[in-house]
């Protein structure tokens, strides 16, 4: 809003302007050079998701184009001896859990070495794996015996058909002798199932999965859809909330059972069936924002650290790694981008402007 103060011009914020003011528009001050990770805002980060790879098998409609997107140069990606090494400097500061995703991170080759080099840094609490399911028959062992202790598979049908119509890939079947072939080592626990929720498509399947998490103990959990897609599809309207989804389990099984003593940084409402059978999960990042606990930062295939999902500054660790800086340097990079972590994410208010990457570019 423009005004005149005598002959000055003088630019005010509306109210609307000022109420969508965060801290983010102050200075953060200088960043602690010691110490564990921490933020400006007093948010410890012990949550680091790596991306292995921008490339993917599957074409999800809520992620990619069907015609896939330009992929990264071979040169510009982490070599795995750079992967380890950021990631070890990264648990000296702080970091506890460290989950590889993509892109498709089984499309990766040799993808158990790097589970391997990193299971053997101390410190390391837990090291997990998203996937879209498909390449993990063949892998799962190789997997296992590396060390990985997690698992998320990504399952939005279990519906042959509707499957193929979400990732544009005739792929059930593989996927879920997928889940089953992971299963069989019990080192990889929890087994857990990720569906993201749109409004319209998810909502018919939605006792199947229930009564799946009951069956077989993978926890499922909905996520609701978020403004990631590359190809621009989302919209307000398009996303099924938790809370809704819930409605449709509570009405076929009684009240759900909220799951006590989870970690307070953790992103899924938990909840059990009265008779204590079986776990599902609601990750609501939209309508229940969870921004004030985020403990995460996040390294694309390409060496970039990004302190939220919806970041539009990146810190290029790639360029640290390749140049002659030592440990104490690249923990001072990494130190220096997570005192400038974002306050939150701004879905669904003015400000809001969409990322230049997308999900499969990030690493969700
Ligand atoms: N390809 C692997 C997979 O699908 O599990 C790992 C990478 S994928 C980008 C990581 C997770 O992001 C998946 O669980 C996927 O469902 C989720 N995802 C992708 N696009 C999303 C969106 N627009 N909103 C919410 N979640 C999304
Ligand atoms: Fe690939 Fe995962 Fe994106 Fe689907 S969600 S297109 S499987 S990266």
């Amino acid at each position: 809003m423009t005004d005149t103060d005598g002959d000055r011009q003088v630019t005010r914020q509306s109210a609307d302007e000022v109420r969508q003011l965060t801290y983010e528009d102050r200075d953060p001050g200088p960043h602690p050079t010691t110490g564990l990770l921490v933020d400006s805002y007093g948010r410890r980060i012990k949550n680091l998701r790596i991306s292995v790879t921008d490339k993917c098998n599957f074409r999800c409609v809520y992620c990619m184009p069907a015609e896939g997107l330009p992929w990264l140069p071979r040169a510009d990606i982490l070599t795995f001896e750079e992967i380890a090494r950021l990631s070890r400097v990264a648990v000296e500061l702080g970091i506890e859990q460290i989950r590889l995703t993509g892109g498709e991170p089984l499309v990766r080759r040799d993808l158990p070495t790097l589970v391997a080099m990193l299971s053997e840094i101390p410190g390391l609490r837990s090291l997990s794996l998203t996937t879209n399911g498909i390449l993990l028959t063949r892998q799962a062992r190789a997997l296992a015996e590396a060390g990985l202790t997690r698992i998320n598979v990504s399952l939005d049908s279990l519906d042959r058909e509707r499957f193929a119509q979400l990732t544009r890939r005739d792929a059930l079947a593989q996927v879920l002798a997928g889940l089953d072939a992971i299963a069989a080592y019990p080192q990889v626990r929890p087994v857990k199932i990720n569906a993201v929720a749109m409004r319209g498509f998810t909502e018919p399947e939605v006792l199947d999965f229930a009564r799946l998490a009951r069956r077989t103990g993978y926890s499922v959990r909905w996520i609701e859809f978020m403004p990631l897609d590359a190809d621009q599809i989302w919209r307000k309207e398009d996303i099924l909330t938790g809370a809704e989804i819930k409605a449709i389990i509570e009405e076929e099984f009684g009240p759900l059972v909220p799951i006590k003593g989870s970690d307070p940084s953790e992103t899924a409402r938990r909840y059990t069936f009265s008779d204590g059978v079986g776990e599902v999960g609601f990750i609501n990042p939209v309508s229940e924002p969870f921004c004030s606990q985020c403990d995460r930062i996040r390294l694309t295939a390409d060496g970039q650290l990004r302190t939220c999902l919806f970041a539009h500054n990146e810190t290029d660790l790639r360029a640290v790694l390749r140049s002659h800086a030592d440990d104490e340097q690249l923990a001072l990079a990494i130190r220096a981008a997570v005192w400038h972590k974002e306050l939150k994410h701004h879905i669904g208010d003015t400000r809001f402007r969409r990322t230049a990457r997308s999900m499969s570019m990030i690493g969700g």
